[in-house]
């Protein structure tokens, strides 16, 4: 990804479509150059000045026609008090396809270049409005599908995890300068440091590390969702389970429901987790070759699930689909539900512990809406893997934050046992060191061109 600060950048930042409003962004040093260029005021005259944060009426102009291209509000935003630290103008038209990239595209002929996906963002860090896990939470806030995702976003946005990683460097900071000056003046007594309290310290940011690298399982989950599907037999009643799970736990946002022909997806909001709820057509064997592609497909989503509903009628007798539906999801994290408690049951316990070993049951009725709030409770314990979801505080929630801290914690954990041993301070502040560039990875202290360009293709243009 290039990256020039001398370059001043354009994007739509809007969704693509069609809308009351859409918006272009423009950062760098040109950026009131170029507006000023195509900005007419209402009584068709260029304008000279544009006051810092505050919003022009006017419209812009294709100088290579004269012709007007929208009707605009402009807002400047002189650096640093702007979103990449630079000198921003937003200029808002209206929301379509072919006005949008019109007004770009006068842009771009008036010398502004196109930015790259992240870009804006991008500049926000390395001019230190934003450090990397604040950054990365930008993109995590705009797919935040539920209240409880956006929360943690948002959080990750202000600082909330880069005010905890900064804190236990700091502590480590104090630790390796104490160590670092016994290494200076070795003629002093060892004895006269305070191990007692280096060690202490250590152990307090190592505990604190643990108890961070433990809030992954949920963190990850609440950014990135879970896929739990849904299958059994013709019949059971998946498409109703389907339904009923949905319609008690609607998503804030619900994607355009992926129909294909065969598997039927949305998203629901369990407890706050996203959850991508799937409904596969039967898994079954099949000859007919369009059927098989379809069951093809199930059995791939089968693969990538995290958890799966195994659906039985309870008012019928177990067949032979029903039995290779069972095999197709053995190995798997399953949950049974037995439907249609409404009716009559044909399942005696004793058959469901024989031939259904150790997969929970829950007794539902999607007809009478009965027991679907267990199976929520149900699904959400598989979620949360047993633990209790930590409402407060900072969370982890990508894996390269979670790897860069379970480096740094092994790194503590040496420079602790070599304390413990007093060994050489050469070997603990070493350990320290590298526990301290780890920690530094997480909110970006150091960073390699690779990891920004693969943090920032992330992110859509325009952000
Ligand atoms: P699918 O083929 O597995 O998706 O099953 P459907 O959801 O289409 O349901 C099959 C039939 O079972 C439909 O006639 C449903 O109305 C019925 N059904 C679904 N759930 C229940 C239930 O809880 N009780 C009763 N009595 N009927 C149900």
């Amino acid at each position: 990804m290039r990256s020039n600060a001398d370059e001043t950048i354009a994007a739509i930042a809007t969704p693509l479509g069609e809308g009351g409003l859409g918006v272009i962004r423009v950062s760098g040093p040109q950026a009131v150059a170029i507006v000023r260029a195509v900005f007419r005021d209402r009584r068709g005259r260029s304008v000279e000045r544009f006051p810092s944060h505050r919003v022009r009426f006017g419209s812009i102009i294709d100088s290579s026609t004269g012709a007007k291209v929208d009707e605009v509000l402009v807002t400047y935003m002189q650096a640093p008090r702007s979103y990449t630290c630079e000198d921003v103008v937003e200029i808002s038209g209206h929301g379509g396809m072919g006005v949008l990239s019109r007004l770009l595209q006068v842009l771009v002929s008036a010398g502004a270049r196109l930015a790259e996906p992240g870009e804006f963002t991008k500049r926000a860090f390395l001019n230190g409005r934003l450090d990397l896990a604040q950054a990365e939470a930008v993109i995590d806030l705009i797919h935040a599908q539920t209240d409880a995702s956006q929360r943690v976003a948002v959080e990750q946005l202000e600082g909330k995890l880069s005010q905890l990683i900064t804190a236990q460097r700091e502590e480590l900071l104090e630790v390796l300068a104490y160590v670092e000056g016994a290494m200076e003046f070795p003629e002093e007594d060892l004895e006269l440091l305070p191990w007692e309290t280096l060690l202490g310290k250590v152990r307090e940011v190592e505990a604190r590390m643990l108890a961070l690298l433990e809030t992954f399982q949920t963190g990850r989950v609440l950014r990135e969702g879970l896929q739990v599907v849904i299958v059994g037999r013709p019949n059971v009643g998946k498409s109703s389970l389907f339904n009923a799970l949905l319609a008690a736990n609607r998503a804030i946002v619900t994607p355009i429901p992926g129909t294909t022909r065969d598997v039927l997806e949305e998203t629901m909001n369990l407890g706050g987790y996203p959850v991508r709820l799937v409904d596969t057509a039967g898994i079954r064997t099949t000859h007919d070759v369009v059927e098989q592609e379809g069951v093809r497909r199930s059995r791939a989503t089968l693969d990538s699930a995290d958890l799966v509903l195994l659906v039985l009628d309870r008012s019928e007798p177990l067949t032979p689909a029903d039995a290779e539906v069972m095999a197709a999801v053995r190995g798997k994290r399953v949950q049974v539900v037995l439907n249609k408690a409404d009716l009559r049951s044909a399942l005696a316990d004793e058959e469901l512990d024989a031939r259904l070993p150790r997969w929970p049951r829950a007794l539902v009725s999607c007809k009478a809406h009965g027991g679907l709030e267990r199976l929520a409770q149900a699904m959400l314990a598989v979620i949360l893997g047993g633990q209790q979801a930590p409402r407060e505080g900072a969370l982890l929630t990508k894996l390269r934050h979670w790897e860069a801290l379970h480096q740094a914690r092994e790194r503590l954990r040496l420079a602790r046992e070599g304390l413990v041993q007093h060994r050489s301070g050469e070997f603990i502040a070493l350990d320290l060191r590298e526990a301290l560039e780890w920690l530094g990875e997480i909110v970006g202290l150091n960073y390699t061109e690779d990891l920004l360009d693969k943090i920032f293709s992330e992110f859509c243009i325009g952000k």
